[in-house]
């Protein structure tokens, strides 16, 4: 129905504009969450630059937190006439009409690092199970035995379960074993620090401060974790935490936090403004993109989905995230005092 003039695929030049047949160029709607976290205004370049690259443009919305907003700025997106929409969905329960009010329009749409469980929406995320699994191997490696907490994430986001059936496979062994146990753990609403500290002074308090490592989902509830343990003198034991967080990492420098894993979301913005375009061009066929494979959620969807890999960052690799351009060494090593490469 919608064909590109010129197509637009993943190789197209600098020199060319994604037009379709009756001359108007592609717009690519962007519906945010919010942008609480640190990495969602680098997503978001990243999805702009490759929509530049591809003579698109990009409009956008953000839902600040209400899933019933987000609704509503996916009815205006559509209402702008956009060709292809990106989705990062507050509430995975929540935002099915949002997907049925662009499949009535004919437009592709790319759910955005969060699953939204629905055929008709391309997954487009890092591999958060594997995320999962590397917080808790940072955090088993520097803590094997002793009393665990799990601060979870978001439970109106599926990546909280999938980063907690991550983590429980890797510390299954260590508890069958007795070496370790799960003394506590708390979704944090809305993946709010502030809720992750007060859900970890709560459990401090009713264990009598015995802890002996945090298996945070984040770094915003880390951050949250680390100022709990603070209070109370105990910053230094074991937390994990993702997404290379400026703070974050500069904690991994300062010995308050055992890993960040991190997911270069300068990939993932390029990846999705890239298959927005291939997707608005291509009258949505999601079987073209580069890389994609069957996928099937737990809940028994069949999906197309991209999955890119994360990077686990702790003192023994700090230098990986300068090299890559991440955060500058100053701000990496900012107070840190004979720390880990490349701080010392
Ligand atoms: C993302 C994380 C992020 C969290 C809070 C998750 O879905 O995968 O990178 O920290 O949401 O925004």
């Amino acid at each position: 129905m919608k064909r590109l003039l010129m197509a637009a695929t993943l190789s197209m030049t600098a020199m060319a504009t994604a037009v379709f047949a009756d001359g108007h160029g592609v717009t690519v709607g962007v519906s945010w969450s919010n942008f609480q976290e640190e990495r969602w205004k680098t997503d978001e370049a990243a999805i702009k630059a490759a929509l530049d690259e591809a003579g698109a443009t990009y409009i956008s919305a953000d839902a600040q937190s209400s899933s019933a907003k987000q609704l509503s700025d996916v009815e205006s997106l559509i209402a702008q006439g956009v060709d292809a929409l990106i989705i990062l969905a507050q509430d995975s329960a929540a935002v099915g009409p949002a997907v049925d009010a662009a499949a009535a329009e004919g437009i592709p749409v790319v759910g955005y690092d969060r699953l939204i469980e629905d055929s008709r929406a391309f997954y487009l995320t890092f591999d958060n199970v594997e995320v999962g699994r590397m917080q808790a191997r940072a955090v088993l490696e520097a803590q094997p035995k002793g009393r665990y907490v799990m601060i979870k994430g978001s439970p109106t986001d599926p990546n909280a379960d999938f980063l907690r059936g991550g983590q429980q496979e890797v510390l299954q062994a260590a508890i069958d074993a007795g070496d370790i146990t799960i003394v506590d753990e708390a979704y944090t609403d809305g993946w709010l620090p502030a809720n992750a500290q007060r859900n970890m002074e709560q459990i401090l308090t009713a264990n009598d401060n015995g802890v002996d490592a945090v298996v945070a989902s984040n770094d915003g509830t880390a951050g949250g974790v680390v100022a709990a343990l603070t209070a109370q003198g105990m910053e230094g034991i074991p937390v994990s935490g993702q997404d290379g967080d400026h703070a974050a990492l500069n904690r991994v420098a300062l010995g308050t936090q055992t890993v960040s894993v991190w997911k270069d979301a300068r990939d993932l913005g390029k990846a999705a403004g890239e298959i927005a375009v291939a997707l608005a061009g291509n009258d949505g066929d999601m079987s073209a993109v580069d890389g994609v494979q069957s996928w099937t959620s737990p809940g028994g969807t069949d999906m197309m989905a991209v999955f890119l890999e994360p990077v686990p960052v702790t003192a023994a690799n700090l230098s990986t995230v300068v090299d890559a351009g991440w955060i500058t060494k100053e701000a990496l090593c900012q107070g840190v005092s004979g720390g880990p490469a490349p701080c010392n």
